[in-house]
């Protein structure tokens, strides 16, 4: 997804607020609606009712019908989507939840037809088309990406406004090379892969952060509602922004690379919710960096995890496998023994059937690499029968 920074004016800026108003409205409604649905009563309304239910509602609604019907029809479209990923069995998604104002505000639109909504102004300025709003003028940053069918208006926790097309990726040809590799997410490491490597998803320099410490000092004591206040949690928010633009380039780098290199890619199949509110793990399968993992739940949900698995799901379609993750870390990516013993410390491994020796978090990823999650017995759970096994490159210690 291409992000561009928008700058609207300020008329236009009241325009977008009242869309990513009329937005939440219209999707908190949908969440109400099919919350209350219980199995046995007819079924919660579709798309099609839910718009007809919208005609009515505005019909009724000034302040709703003042709004853009497209945006209002689009917010629905997106809660459609939104409940079919969470039905996917095959990739379920979160259930869709209730929107707060002030978070994640934004809206969708599609263009008009025939004539694409985005012009080029000048070297550095585009425009885009938004109802109510006329043109809006966003920096041209990078190429707009040719056949973006629909964009999405967005504002931060910082009050920037960016436009996003939504676009995805062309899948990225296959290496053919036969090779697999696994990739294990760590906490001290971002990404560990079965060939060695070690990824780091950047987040705030140690200057930033020292910067970050101080600010929110400075917010607990700044008085409720001061203006002082104001300034403090703006400049707070736009570090954190900062961040998260930093880990979702990171992303979108790393799952290129990947998709370039391997054929196939084997992660661990793991819902990052579940992970960080038990990062304890269970009694027979202790969590790994349990210290670390619940010091910096966040971090893990920062360290853009999840944003990296979807890319690669996006571009390496059919060529990401998820391995489920139970002892990748007790077991000897050498021998297959399983031991928990063999755990020396955090960030090293050291098998105490062969003695072979090798990071923690690069051991776990040639499990994941090799398809292993070996069962609570102890026994080899190969995760299910392929037709092709392909090679792995395992690093040559
Ligand atoms: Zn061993």
């Amino acid at each position: 997804m291409s992000r561009y920074r928008l700058l609207p004016t300020p008329a236009q800026e009241a325009v977008l607020r009242d869309h990513c108003g009329h937005a939440r409205y219209v999707w908190n409604l949908a969440v109400e609606q099919h919350a209350q649905w219980r199995p046995g009563r007819t079924s919660a309304p579709g798309y099609r009712e839910q718009c007809r239910q919208l005609t009515e509602a505005r019909a009724e609604y000034p302040w709703l019908a003042a709004g853009s019907q497209t945006v209002q029809q689009q917010a629905l479209r997106d809660f459609t989507q939104a409940m079919a990923a969470f039905f996917d069995p095959k990739n379920p998604a979160g259930r869709p939840s209730w929107r707060k104002a002030g978070r994640a505000e934004g809206f969708r639109i599609v263009g008009r037809g025939r004539q694409w909504d985005v012009r080029r102004l000048s070297r550095h300025v585009g425009q885009v088309w938004v109802p109510k709003a006329g043109w809006v003028r966003f920096r041209w940053s990078r190429a707009a990406p040719p056949g973006a069918k629909s964009y999405r208006v967005t504002m931060d926790r910082a009050g920037r406004w960016h436009i996003a097309f939504a676009v995805i990726p062309a899948p990225v040809p296959a290496p053919g090379n036969g090779q697999a590799v696994g990739v294990d997410r760590g906490v001290a490491v971002s990404a560990a892969l079965s060939t060695g490597q070690m990824l780091h998803a950047p987040g705030l320099t140690r200057r930033e952060r020292t910067r970050l410490r101080r600010l929110q000092r400075k917010l607990a004591c700044a008085k409720r509602g001061s203006n002082r206040r104001g300034r403090v949690r703006h400049t707070i928010a736009r570090l954190r922004a900062r961040e998260t633009d930093r880990r979702k380039d990171w992303a979108e780098k790393t799952s290129t690379d990947l998709a370039r290199r391997f054929d196939l890619i084997r992660v661990e199949d793991l819902q990052i919710t579940n992970m960080t509110r038990s990062a304890k793990g269970t009694r027979g399968d202790p969590g790994r960096n349990v210290r670390q993992k619940t010091g910096l739940n966040r971090g893990i949900l920062g360290s853009g995890w999840g944003q990296l698995v979807r890319r690669l799901e996006d571009k390496a379609p059919g060529r990401v496998e998820k391995i489920r993750p139970a002892f990748t870390s007790q077991r000897c990516s050498a021998c297959g023994h399983v031991d928990a013993k063999s755990r020396e410390s955090q960030a090293r491994c050291v098998c105490t059937a062969c003695g072979f020796a090798l990071h923690a978090d690069v051991n776990a990823a040639r499990n994941i690499a090799a398809g292993h999650a070996v069962t609570a017995r102890g026994g080899d759970g190969v995760a299910r029968p392929m037709n092709r096994e392909p090679q792995l490159l395992l690093q040559t210690a």
